[in-house]
């Protein structure tokens, strides 16, 4: 699996917006979008890089319609810190071996 974050995106512009946050991450299938972060930030801090992979794996285990039509209806029911996704998300984030039980290391981020 490939990853690829892109830095001063649009999208992560628009939900940073959305959310009233400074700066902001989205994943769109394997794409970390980013606004107002940048790729040495987000690969340098581990539980937030694990956070975001674990989106990355939601994309492709559900596919893409599926994964952001069941994100959009969770948040609505359930607010974006309970949305399960988000809580899945942030079990990752303290995953010590995380990274590697997925065969994850920075050769696969670009
Ligand atoms: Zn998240």
């Amino acid at each position: 699996m490939n990853i690829r974050i892109k830095e001063n995106s649009w999208i992560a512009r628009i939900a940073a917006y959305k959310l009233g946050a400074a700066n902001c991450a989205i994943v769109i299938g394997p794409n970390i979008h980013l606004y107002n972060a940048t790729k040495e930030q987000l690969i340098h801090n581990t539980p937030w890089l694990r956070h975001e992979i674990a989106h990355v794996l939601q994309w492709k285990k559900h596919g893409f319609i599926p994964f952001i039509t069941k994100y959009l209806l969770y948040s609505i029911r359930f607010g974006y810190s309970n949305n399960p996704f988000e809580i899945e998300a942030r079990k990752a984030e303290s995953d010590l071996d995380f990274l590697a039980r997925i065969n994850i290391d920075e050769k696969n981020i670009c």
